[in-house]
């Protein structure tokens, strides 16, 4: 049976159908959800099964946001208005390409992510993640799923930047780098070591954050999914507009930051944020370079005097 009424003094009978309990929560007199809370909780009351209740649910999740942000930029390269804005213009992907790439993630999906996801409710019902109606606020929804940015985009950077090191290079990340203009789909084309390590920093870090804060929801953990997925497939579209993110936070890195890194192989590791790649001075691109050079040259000339 199903617990995700939390401290609610409702009858909801169990086996009934998504809809029946949707009413049933919208009628009961003692009860102040949302929408989205009563769809949750219908939701989970209609399977009747936890575990693979939040097992489907972030599946689906995954797929629907994950293929979802991806095909707008399918049609945009589609068509020519906005050739303009297209980082690497001349290189605009074949459908061949594309559908190679469709192929290669959703047969990862299927194989290699569908398996640990069945896992997740157990570990985050063990580890105290709550998935109980109501929601928290969403002032610690936005609390939580910054935190979460900033530290997977540190473990983005250290992993990624690791990859880049020979054998692991070679053997792992190459497969990424197959496109040097990247585009939206291609976001999870990697090997699946790859895929784990990295994937490890979007689940691993709220796993870690609630071991030591003990205060985590199950709904805030799936808007930081999409978040996070939304955040890699818009990075890798390859387009890179006057409304774009980083022109209001210029500390945001988006596909501007990371085209740059599919286009030259080295700098910018980073993936949500530009600050690792400035402080650590492994920014990508000729600009970076000319740059570097620069402050060499005036260290050296420094050092003359
Ligand atoms: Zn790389
Ligand atoms: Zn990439």
């Amino acid at each position: 049976m199903s617990n995700v009424l939390l401290n609610i003094p409702v009858d909801i009978i169990q086996n009934s159908t998504f809809i029946e309990n949707y009413q049933q929560l919208n009628a009961a007199p003692d009860l102040s959800l949302s929408f989205l809370e009563k769809v949750w909780a219908s939701y989970y009351l209609y399977i009747n099964n936890d575990i693979f209740a939040t097992g489907l649910l972030f599946f689906s999740l995954h797929e629907f946001m994950y293929f979802g942000r991806s095909l707008p930029w399918y049609i945009i390269d589609c068509i020519p208005y906005f050739r303009k804005y297209k980082i690497q213009a001349s290189k605009i992907p074949s459908n061949k390409e594309q559908w190679e790439c469709l192929k290669s993630v959703l047969i990862s999906h299927f194989l290699v992510e569908a398996f640990p996801i069945w896992f997740f409710h157990p570990i985050a019902n063990v580890i105290g993640i709550s998935y109980q109606a109501p929601f928290p606020s969403w002032q610690k929804i936005f609390f939580h799923i910054s935190v979460f940015f900033v530290l997977e985009d540190l473990w983005h950077y250290a992993f990624h930047r690791g990859l880049h090191y020979g054998v692991f290079y070679k053997y792992i990340h190459k497969q990424h780098h197959r496109y040097a203009a990247p585009f939206g789909l291609a976001a999870e084309y990697a090997h699946p070591l790859e895929v784990m390590l990295l994937g490890l920093g979007t689940v691993g870090i709220p796993i870690a954050w609630v071991y030591f804060a003990r205060d985590l929801h199950l709904f805030t953990i799936c808007v930081w999914i999409t978040l996070r997925l939304f955040q890699a497939v818009d990075a890798h579209s390859g387009y890179e507009f006057p409304w774009s993110l980083h022109h209001f936070l210029p500390f945001w890195a988006g596909a501007d930051h990371h085209d740059l890194h599919h286009h030259y192989f080295v700098g910018n590791y980073a993936s949500s944020f530009r600050w690792w790649d400035f402080v650590l001075d492994s920014e990508a691109g000729p600009d970076a370079k000319l740059e570097r050079e620069e402050r060499m040259r005036i260290k050296n000339e420094k050092k003359k005097i």
